[in-house]
């Protein structure tokens, strides 16, 4: 947020966001992202709170979002449509229910999808459709019966023939969505920009026969009147809305305190890429609507009612720069530096780029404002660039012709993406190879992390494989390096000579041999059962065994051919490495042998391959789902289901932490 309370300030967030809203509301054409909204929103929020005496009527803050347009017949609420107030966190959740414990209410609560649609109003008469109007501003709406009649889960007709108003979401499915945008890019048509917007915009046509064909659906979650059915909780009107015919949303469900809202958030957060309409979180309203009334009304939103909004999945941001990474086999990665942000629980300041051609793909320039997100929930992707947001101070991508490290003429295989550092000595090729080699799924040595070996490259300490086995004769020296103590050098000298007895397959796939992954060592460590039968493999004995194929033989002949790598395994050998295929059992653990383990939730510091690696390493397994069996479920950040089912069958829970403590135990 920006730091700054000025008159000035608050000015120019009202204008902001008034004109989003009029974007929004009134053309169905939002222009900024909703997050953006919701952070000028939280900023004006606070500086009126500072400076109540600034505070103007027509501050976004004081009314309810959207306006009328005059091409509709007007309507009049005579009970006002409000919004709700956001929440965005657990700890606000809490004080959301700390406030309604505090005013002496204490209710079940329910909680519900919050529908990514616009709000509507119905009134039946004796039990017929005679109006539908949409929120407008809260006090007017618009209305749009002629449309809605189009809407098949809407009844024309109630099962009871009563006089009634109720309150729902009128919604586009995702397929819906994708289909209608499918036809309008084919037709040269700007596609709808997200079902919330789309349905809006269906729904204030004009002309029925579009409405009709845009395939609208609705749920209905609001009773405005319910005392007069006698009905005295919420989740009873809905059950009455049910019965009079209406579709309700089947994951609503009566909770009672923090824990049960917590759960509904997570749970409802994993399945929402599985439901067939979009929701942008999980409203919470009080359930007993004596109590409901008591804690009544702002001019905006209900006190009784709160709405937690999901993480945004996609943010927007500054590419500030992009530059150019080395790798160990000399491969030249373009990489987006990104003005730091919050996304999905970590913050973002760097995602690869991949390759050249990536980069022209996405028609990415410096300075551009890009979408990034988590592809798999966990490594950044550039999604794309806002065009429409550039202002001329971009700067063209263009491809480096020389390597950024040591300015060799950088080279391309025909058909080929990537282009490479030929130079065997780029330092940049050797800190990566050292990288890989101590890497956990390599030599697993732990405590060598990518700064200290590059402050031990340039202090030339390692300049080969073999200098890392020789870093306990230079002690004093090391723990003289800048944030280095006595106590973390013993500690990775340990790890160090712990690491020499790794089985061979560790060994094979830490020296970088071309194409030699983690899965094709260990098949070469069991097949060979040592270095020296290895070292001794023809091509054509190599090329029969299964999975390993033409390439990686020629590969691995080649790699033993070479003088340079005989000698550094001849160093390892006299160092005291093992060479020798040891089996999987060797760093077997009594807290993970033959046990069942079930992974949920962001991991932070290792990724779920590297924990799967480490569970397997130690003798253990890792399944899909938990059960009675699980040993026990690993939980990272926003964990989902598998964590509450862990919860439900007392299976122990461990965080990453003592997860870590355990397997390194
Ligand atoms: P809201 O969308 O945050 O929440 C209130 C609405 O939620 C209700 O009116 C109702 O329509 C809906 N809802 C869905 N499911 C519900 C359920 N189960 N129970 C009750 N209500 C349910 O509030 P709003 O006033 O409609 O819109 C404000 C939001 O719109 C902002 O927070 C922002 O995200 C977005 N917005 C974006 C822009 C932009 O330019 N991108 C501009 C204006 C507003």
């Amino acid at each position: 947020m920006e730091n700054n309370i000025t008159i000035e300030r608050m000015n120019y967030l009202i204008k902001v966001l008034s004109d989003a809203s009029y974007n929004y509301y009134v053309l169905d054409d939002p222009k900024i992202t909703d997050q953006e909204y919701d952070a000028y929103y939280r900023e004006l929020e606070t500086i009126e709170k500072l400076h109540p005496e600034w505070a103007q009527p027509t501050s976004p803050t004081k009314k309810v979002g959207g306006e009328v347009i005059d091409e509709f017949k007007k309507v009049e609420h005579t009970i006002p449509m409000l919004s709700l107030g956001d929440v965005f966190n657990e700890d606000e959740i809490i004080e959301f229910l700390q406030r309604i414990e505090n005013s002496g209410v204490h209710s079940n609560y329910v909680c519900e999808l919050k529908i990514d649609g616009l709000s509507v109003s119905l009134h039946y008469e004796k039990g017929i459709l005679v109006r539908a109007a949409t929120r407008g501003n809260g006090v007017i709406g618009e209305d749009i019966t002629h449309n809605v009649k189009t809407i098949k889960s809407i009844p024309l007709k109630l099962k009871q023939p009563l006089d009634i108003e109720v309150r729902g979401e009128i919604y586009m499915s995702k397929e819906t969505l994708e289909k209608i945008n499918k036809e309008r890019i084919s037709n040269g048509e700007k596609p709808l920009q997200n079902p919330r917007n789309a349905a809006a915009g269906s729904i204030r046509q004009l002309d029925s026969k579009i409405a009709a064909k845009r395939n609208l659906d609705a749920f209905l979650y609001h009773l405005p009147n319910p005392e007069d059915y006698n009905i005295p909780t919420h989740h009873e009107a809905l059950e009455f809305l049910k019965s009079l015919g209406f579709k309700t949303n089947p994951n609503n469900r009566i909770v009672k305190n923090i824990d049960d809202v917590m759960n509904y958030i997570h749970e409802k957060g994993e399945i929402r890429k599985d439901l067939p309409y979009d929701i942008d979180g999980v409203v919470i309203k009080v359930d007993n609507i004596k109590d409901q009334q008591k804690l009544g009304y702002t001019a905006r939103t209900p006190r009784w009612a709160i709405a937690y909004k999901f993480p945004a999945e996609e943010v927007l941001t500054k590419l500030n720069d992009i530059i150019f990474t080395v790798g160990r086999t000399g491969k030249i990665t373009p990489n987006a530096i990104l003005d730091p942000v919050q996304l999905m629980g970590s913050t973002i300041s760097r995602a690869t780029l991949h390759n050249e051609d990536y980069v022209i793909s996405k028609g990415l320039m410096i300075h551009d404002t890009v979408s990034i997100r988590k592809a798999g929930d966990v490594i950044p992707e550039v999604v794309e660039a806002k065009v429409e947001r550039r202002t001329g101070e971009e700067i063209p991508f263009k491809m480096i012709t020389n390597c950024p490290i040591c300015n060799t003429k950088l080279i391309k295989i025909e058909d080929q993406v990537d282009y490479f550092c030929p130079n065997p000595n780029c330092p940049a090729r050797h800190i990566e190879s050292f990288i890989h080699f101590v890497s956990r799924p390599a030599m697993n040595i732990d405590g060598l992390g990518d700064r200290l070996m590059e402050d031990l490259y340039n202090f030339k300490f390692i300049s080969t494989i073999p200098d890392i086995y020789k870093l306990k004769d230079k002690k004093d020296a090391l723990t003289k390096l800048e944030g280095y103590g006595e106590k973390s050098v013993t500690n990775l000298l340990n790890a160090i000579e712990d690491s020499k007895s790794n089985s061979l397959e560790r060994l094979l796939f830490a020296l970088g041999i071309k194409n030699v992954g983690k899965e094709k060592a260990k098949i070469l460590a069991k097949t060979y059962k040592n270095m020296d039968n290895l070292s001794k493999a023809t091509y054509d004995e190599l090329v029969e065994i299964p999975d390993i194929g033409p390439i990686i033989s020629r590969n691995i002949v080649d790699y033993f051919n070479d003088e340079t790598n005989i000698k550094i395994i001849e160093e390892l050998k006299e160092l005291g490495l093992n060479m020798d295929y040891i089996g999987e059992e060797l760093n077997v653990k009594e807290d993970f042998q033959d046990k069942s383990f079930v992974l949920t939730g962001t991991l932070t510091k290792l990724t779920r391959d590297e924990a799967k690696a480490l569970i397997e390493n130690a003798g253990g397994k890792t399944v899909g789902s938990v059960s009675k069996k699980t040993y026990a479920v690993i939980v990272g950040a926003s964990p989902g289901s598998k964590y509450e089912k862990a919860k439900e069958l007392n299976i122990p829970i461990w965080t990453e932490e003592e997860f870590l403590e355990k397997i390194n135990s």
